[in-house]
């Protein structure tokens, strides 16, 4: 499936809004005081609002199920690491290309500062890959199902996910078995046990599974679930193992929402250190 250039540029829009708007939301610490005087009634707002709407509205547990058959039989494409590095970076912006970074330096920023701080190789190349699912766009997935805040489906939405009222549109919030707070699942059932939102967490996490420490897997797959790292709002589905995990989680956050640097980072001169840290850890090719 090929993309216009129009439909690319939308879709790299569209994530690097919902990225800022995460930052809006939980600003660093130092910031928050600067964060205050945000303008919330300007109208990239509503922008913001109808992709949540969006996403709100079509994550149905069927939804998800559907998704999950569609791509967790990881045949849809195999390429090594660069290829999906470079696939990925086809969603660029030409807009203002002084301010905005590519995809490529987003996961060279978020690992380089893992990097700079003494963490092992595996934590490294987590960063480095943590949203080549992405690439779920390229595939013809609307961006309403690759980016986004990620929440379990199958059981009640929780008020602390962002703008919840739009839940109120989703079938399932009506849905005999899926409305209530447990849903389909057991008190402290464990989140490997939840179907969670469809996004390109879920899909690297599978992508990934058999290659990196249970600690990077959890990174992966719950970078986006910022209604329990942020906000403790599924604890009733977490088991002890979970917990102990989200400290990962929650140590990878920052470098996600934390690392943009003054100087964007060198692609070519640091290429080779990556291409050799993965071979440490990944196959020649990966399925996607
Ligand atoms: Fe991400
Ligand atoms: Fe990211």
């Amino acid at each position: 499936m090929d993309l216009t250039k129009k439909e690319l540029k939308e879709a790299h829009d569209t994530m690097e809004m919902w990225e800022e708007d995460v930052l809006t939301r939980y600003p660093e610490p130092e910031q928050k005081a600067k964060e205050a005087f945000r303008n919330y009634e300007d109208p990239a707002r509503d922008t913001v609002r109808e992709f949540y709407r969006q996403n709100h509205i079509h994550q149905t547990f069927d939804f998800v199920r559907s998704k999950e058959d569609q791509y967790l039989t990881l045949s849809k494409k195999e390429m090594p690491l660069w290829e999906a590095v470079e696939f990925l970076n086809t969603l660029v912006d030409d807009s203002d290309p002084d301010t905005d970074l590519d995809q490529t330096q987003h996961l060279l920023q978020t690992s380089e500062a893992i990097r700079a701080d003494g963490h092992p190789g595996w934590f490294i190349l987590t960063g480095f890959l943590h949203d080549l699912g992405k690439v779920l766009c390229l595939f013809g997935e609307p961006q309403w199902a690759v980016v986004g805040d990620t929440f379990p489906v199958g059981c009640q939405h929780s008020d602390k996910i962002v703008y919840s009222k739009y839940f109120s549109e989703n079938p399932d919030s009506t849905h005999q078995v899926y409305s209530e707070k447990m849903g389909i699942y057991s008190e402290n059932c464990g989140l490997d046990n939840v179907h969670m939102s469809w996004g390109h967490d879920e899909y690297i996490y599978h992508i990934m599974k058999d290659y990196l420490p249970e600690e990077g897997l959890y990174m992966l797959r719950y970078h986006s679930f910022y209604s329990q790292h942020r906000e403790k709002a599924y604890d009733h589905l977490m088991s002890r193992h979970d917990h102990e995990m989200f400290k990962w989680v929650d140590k990878f956050n920052k470098y996600d929402l934390y690392s943009k640097a003054a100087v964007p980072p060198n692609v070519k001169e640091l290429r080779p250190f990556y291409e050799d840290l993965a071979a440490k850890f990944l196959p020649d090719t990966l399925k996607f």
